[in-house]
């Protein structure tokens, strides 16, 4: 399983020079799995540049989305796949409000919030938002679900190739003051021993009490589940808009000496665009090699 971070940035996009090194696209991460199957998940500004590594591909791509906030959709009318002839593009998502969801994945191209309307795309859109997990099985893709304790809603994922796990939880607030749609103790339990953990790390105490309820996390419980759930690697995710390249530095330098001594995560990481990681199971052992790399 390959990992490609190609939008990092929660909420809106911040280009400029204080986000270079970890980039100011929103949600968008590719996993190539080893049958050939391309998923990707959300469709923040950071889905433009893997729309155009994705044209010189003809297979069908999966889109999963986590919600239907701005910035996990609206990268969509930008992903150069959508304008390829009977290009095959199957989008899944979740729950009750998966039909409104995807509405409004398509409802952004209507003519006047951007100039061509969804219906005039030459590719084949499906929108999959009832029994998306059968449907993504019968492609080879094993995906788990769990509501995500956000306004509004969402859905986490956990994909399993192989015995190779990788979970998606963004935007997911831990500790909220509204009705829990999942308990920390069952967030343990679901993400319990997955080689790769991408959360939601959008806040600090700095942000506190005033964001308390605005539906991300903050950095230091993302920390502690890492450590609870005895995952393999964490990748802080969905940085705050005002978060510099120098503050994210300094969480990098924090985690290190947080996890030191620590059972678990072995390794952990602030998502930055490009950054890639491969999964890949040891033959002796059994245990699962993560490799770090930068996209080419
Ligand atoms: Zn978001
Ligand atoms: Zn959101």
């Amino acid at each position: 399983m390959l990992i490609t971070f190609y939008g990092v940035r929660g909420s809106t996009p911040t280009p400029g020079p204080t986000t270079v090194k970890y980039g100011g696209n929103t949600s968008c991460v590719h996993l190539e799995l080893d049958n050939g199957q391309d998923i990707v998940l959300d469709a923040g500004t950071g889905m433009r540049l893997l729309g155009r590594k994705l044209l010189t591909k003809h297979s069908p791509i999966n889109i999963i989305l986590s919600h239907g906030h701005w910035d996990h959709i609206q990268g969509y009318p930008f992903f150069a796949p959508i304008f390829q002839p009977d290009r095959q593009i199957d989008v899944f998502t979740s729950g009750e409000s998966g039909k409104k969801l995807l509405c409004s994945l398509f409802d952004q191209m209507d003519g006047n919030n951007f100039p061509i309307k969804s219906e005039d795309l030459p590719s084949h859109n499906t929108c999959i938002y009832k029994g998306a997990e059968s449907v993504l099985y019968e492609k080879g893709i094993k995906i788990v679900k769990k509501p995500l304790n956000h306004p509004g809603g969402g859905t986490a994922y956990k994909i399993e190739e192989d015995g190779i796990t990788c979970a998606y939880v963004t935007d997911n607030e831990l500790d909220p003051p509204y009705k829990l749609q999942t308990t920390y103790d069952e967030w343990v339990k679901y993400l319990h021993g997955v080689d790769v953990l991408i959360h939601d790390a959008q806040y600090d105490e700095n942000d506190m009490p005033h964001k308390h309820g605005w539906g991300h996390s903050l950095i230091s419980q993302v920390r502690q589940l890492a450590i609870d759930a005895e995952v393999g690697a964490l990748v802080m995710f969905h940085h705050d808009p005002d978060r510099s390249d120098g503050e994210i530095d300094e969480i990098q330098i924090e985690n290190e000496a947080h996890f030191k001594g620590k059972r678990a995560p072995a390794k952990s990481f602030c998502a930055a665009e490009g950054m890639q990681i491969k999964l890949s199971r040891r033959i002796a052992g059994g245990d699962t090699l993560i490799e770090i790399g930068k996209v080419d």
